[in-house]
């Protein structure tokens, strides 16, 4: 069997500069690694943004290059360190890519999304696009049985859904607005499915037609802002109450100002999207009406044992936000096809 494989890298800082390379495969060092046989990698909007060297990747994620991307991947166990006890060769696996030190104020208060040293796979670690990535026993987690391992994959995304929600709970009589109908959106939308949500809306733009299509299938009612007025939508199904939750998942500041505006008196929004820069926002609202704004970052580790257990509930339903798969060499399609907007979530089958 050959010793090297090939990866997506990113292979220095600047725009672009991404590539395949053929590197080692990597083997069992340590004795809590585990060895993934990489099957399914999402593309996702951090690795667009990893390749056009964001701002906010140079400042907030300063990536250790050249490094392999891809951070939403699940894979076949192909073999275990000497310490490995929860895990076999075999087993269907996908893993939390941030490698928290376990020590530190925040992991031990169980918040690792913001421990201070913090390595990411895909960003400071090599991550999981490409054929064979080792990860510790301790970030990974065995999918469920009725879970396929391209729904595996979603598991990642799923878990920044679920985290948003332990941010801003929701009650299955609540009323929620959905803002943005990417993967985290629709995703969302199919958790509160998951959870027994009753009335919950996402707001999209003309061009998310097609994906809002999708979010119908996951129960929720859409709506196509400029067509809509979301709130006069909302008010008119919900007796004039409008939502109490609101999730904002677009980072885009008009969709931020809406979220602070058509929120309900003494409700609350979580904050998952990430602006790209800077804002005014008029925060006199937030006052008057005493509504919470939460910010939601990532997911906690014990985050992912709850999209574990979701998983199992919803079974491949995941699966349907997945528009496209691809080899791959064709990663820069897929790169193209997220800032197109012509996808929801594609996937690469190194
Ligand atoms: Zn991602
Ligand atoms: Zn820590």
């Amino acid at each position: 069997m050959s010793t090297k494989m090939r990866a997506v890298a990113k292979i220095k800082p600047g725009y672009g500069n991404m590539g395949i390379v053929e590197m080692d495969k990597p083997k069992i060092q340590k004795p809590y690694d585990v060895l993934i046989k990489v099957k399914s990698v999402g593309m996702c909007g951090t690795d667009v943004s990893i390749y056009k060297w964001t701002p906010t990747v140079e400042k907030e994620y300063h990536p250790n290059l050249p490094n392999v991307i891809g951070h939403e991947f699940a894979g076949i166990v192909e073999a275990v360190g000497s310490a490995v006890t929860g895990i076999k060769v075999g087993d269907h696996v996908t893993a939390n890519e941030h490698i928290f030190c376990g020590t530190c104020e925040y992991c031990l208060a169980g918040m690792e999304c913001i421990c201070q040293t913090r390595p990411i796979l895909g960003c400071h670690i090599n991550g999981g696009m490409t054929e064979y990535i080792v990860v510790r026993e301790k970030n990974c987690f065995i999918l469920p049985e009725n879970v396929s391992l391209h729904a595996g994959a979603l598991a990642e995304p799923l878990s920044v859904c679920i985290h948003a929600i332990e941010r801003v709970p929701v009650k299955q009589d609540d009323i929620v607005a959905i803002l943005g109908a990417g993967a985290i959106g629709l995703g969302l939308a199919l958790v509160l499915k998951g959870l027994g949500v009753k009335r919950y809306f996402i707001i999209g733009l003309e061009k998310d037609k097609a994906r809002l299509e999708v979010a119908k299938e996951f129960g929720a009612h859409p709506i196509v802002l400029g067509e809509d007025e979301p709130l006069t939508v909302i008010q008119n199904i919900t007796g004039k109450k409008g939502p109490n939750i609101v999730y904002e998942c677009s980072g885009a500041i008009a969709a931020i100002k809406m979220a602070i505006d058509i929120c309900r008196p003494a409700g609350s929004i979580g904050l998952v999207g990430i602006a790209s820069k800077a804002q005014e926002i008029d925060t006199s609202r937030l006052v008057f009406e005493e509504k919470t704004i939460v910010g939601c970052r990532a997911f906690y580790h014990k985050t992912w044992e709850t999209t574990m257990k979701l998983m199992e509930t919803i079974g491949n339903d995941a699966e349907k936000l997945i528009t496209h798969r691809l080899p791959l060499d064709a990663y820069d399609e897929a790169l193209e096809l997220i800032q197109s907007g012509k996808c929801i979530k594609t996937i690469i089958e190194p």
